[in-house]
């Protein structure tokens, strides 16, 4: 099934011909131009003929050869850019829960390590096999012409053959996984130990974490040592059979001759044959990494196929951005229900509040209660439930408009957020305050002045366009907080949005971030 999608992915049925068809005249064309030498050799064409024929055959070798794989490594390329694209635009509008349930290195290594091996392995592999499968056919062909009975002592090197597969694809597999699981734990112990160098010194641990790595260092090497041990395990075997097959097939293409084969022929099939063992062996082992690598393809192909949230915009948007809604800052809750997971309880139980233009909400509970899940209900991070018959009237209002009815970025973009954790994105502060280049400089130095971050940013040597991405290096976590809330000022929204936002920096901060906010947001509705 894999194959099928994977072949899909890269060919459409005309161009999947056309290669084919290729590959078979590289081969014929191949085959066709050692007998021309053979006939030549035995006079069977005059010197000048021969001298033609068998140039044109090498230069038509050369340029099937050369278009095969030029066309094969510019489809297969475009195929995976193709995945990689639609991976993309499937990861950056997946639902929160798609991100809650997998961890930022598991979406990375699809798009590094998957990605990579379907660039350079699987794609080498795949057209290695199909390669090898036209190679093959040619020669069983030839060496039929040269003696239909070399063919017998073939069917049992295939029997042979297949034994010696099928005994070892299952190891060979099982290790390869094993290989990898076994290696992702020394980068994440290399991670972690340079993270932590200056606590492992100053408490004279070296010696445990050098323990520690070498130990997972051996587990990979085990499972490396085996699993190249059974991949020679199979090329030995492989090219046992293929001598014995090379000795009997040999030994009866001269034996079994009779007069009136041509010399030419037998000499040609048995140069091919001997050429067998070496080739074979190869087109297995190739034949089975390509069955591995098809995993990656599997799972980088999966993520083509998430789930979206809903639409991000929506014809009837234009509207309510003409009108610059929502203008007064309503909320209105009706009967609402949420969870976060189809399988668990409900978190949010039939909520009802009406909320005026310009009050400010607190919501109290222990933790856990439910406060940020309100919140995650205003963005629609999480949708709310209506699967039930008395969830029907359930909705969230702003400003008298149902949320559910409108596109994802203009909700989103009327609402404006200082979460706990401060979050700084990396390019320029300008960029961070800023994204869409709309706002003049003037304006946003005002901002800063206003947040009190005008002196210390003032005295950096790149000014607004000081790099963040690095921020903890450049910013405490409290003024990263004062930019969130730069931010949010410039936003101009209706609707702001604090989670907690004072918790993380002193108490001065939380007092002049608590002002600001009073201050600059006093006809806002706050929550
Ligand atoms: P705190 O004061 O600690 O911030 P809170 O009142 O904000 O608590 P919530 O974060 O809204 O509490 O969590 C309410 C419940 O929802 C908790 O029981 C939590 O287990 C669950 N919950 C919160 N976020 C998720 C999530 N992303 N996926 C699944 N369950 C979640
Ligand atoms: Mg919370």
């Amino acid at each position: 099934k894999s194959y099928k999608l994977y072949f899909k992915s890269i060919f459409t049925p005309i161009t999947l011909l056309g290669f084919l068809v290729l590959l078979g005249l590289a081969e014929a064309d191949n085959i066709l131009y050692g007998r021309v030498l053979g006939f030549w050799t035995t006079g069977k064409y005059s010197e000048d003929t021969a001298i033609i024929v068998s140039g044109a055959l090498a230069v038509g070798v050369i340029i099937f050869y050369a278009a095969k794989n030029l066309i094969w490594v510019q489809l297969a390329l475009n195929g995976s850019q193709r995945i990689h694209d639609e991976m993309i635009d499937k990861i950056v509008r997946s639902p929160t829960e798609f991100f809650d349930i997998n961890p930022v290195g598991r979406i990375l290594n699809r798009f590094s390590n998957d990605l990579g091996i379907m660039d350079r392995l699987l794609m080498q592999a795949i057209f290695e096999v199909l390669e090898g499968i036209f190679y093959f056919t040619a020669i069983f062909i030839t060496i039929w012409l040269a003696n239909p009975l070399v063919m017998a002592p073939g069917v049992g090197a295939a029997l042979l053959y297949y034994f010696i597969t099928r005994i070892s694809v299952k190891p060979i597999k099982v290790l390869k996984a094993l290989e990898l699981v076994t290696r992702s734990p020394i980068y994440s112990q290399i991670s972690l130990t340079l993270s932590g160098l200056i606590a492992i010194r100053s408490f004279h641990q070296v010696d445990t974490f050098i323990k520690e790595f070498n130990k997972l260092l051996n587990n990979h090497a085990k499972a490396a040592y085996y699993y190249w041990t059974m991949q020679r395990f199979l090329g030995f075997y492989v090219d046992f059979v293929s001598s014995l097959y090379i000795i009997s097939g040999v030994t009866l293409i001269n034996f079994a001759r009779s007069e009136d084969s041509a010399p030419g022929l037998t000499a040609y099939g048995i140069t091919l044959l001997l050429t067998l063992s070496e080739y074979l062996q190869w087109i297995l082992r190739q034949t089975i990494s390509a069955d591995m690598f098809m995993a990656s393809f599997s799972r980088a192909n999966n993520y083509t196929k998430l789930p979206s949230e809903a639409d991000a915009e929506l014809p009837s948007d234009k509207k309510y951005l003409n009108e610059s809604w929502p203008q007064h800052g309503q909320v209105d809750f009706n009967n609402v229900y949420m969870k976060y997971r189809q399988t668990t309880e409900h978190i949010i139980k039939g909520l009802d509040l009406h909320i005026n233009p310009g009050e400010k909400i607190g919501c109290v509970g222990r933790t856990g209660a439910g406060k940020s899940s309100i919140l995650q209900i205003l963005f629609r991070m999480v949708e709310i439930d209506k699967s039930q018959p008395e969830q029907l009237d359930s909705t969230v209002l702003i400003d008298g408009v149902d949320i559910s009815t409108l596109g994802l970025h203009l909700l989103r973009n009327s609402i404006s957020i200082i979460p706990q954790s401060p979050v700084v994105f990396t390019g320029s502060i300008k960029r961070n305050l800023d994204p869409f280049e709309k706002i003049n400089e003037d304006v946003l130095w005002e901002v800063l002045n206003e947040v009190g971050l005008k002196p210390y940013i003032e005295k950096l040597d790149e000014k607004l366009n000081t790099d963040m991405t690095n921020a903890s290096s450049v910013f405490s976590v409290g003024q990263k907080q004062l930019i969130c809330l730069a931010r949010a000022i410039l936003r101009k929204n209706k609707i702001l949005v604090l989670d907690e936002a004072t918790a993380n920096v002193d108490f001065e901060t939380d007092n002049f971030i608590q002002r600001k906010i009073f201050e600059k947001f006093h006809d806002c509705t706050i929550f």
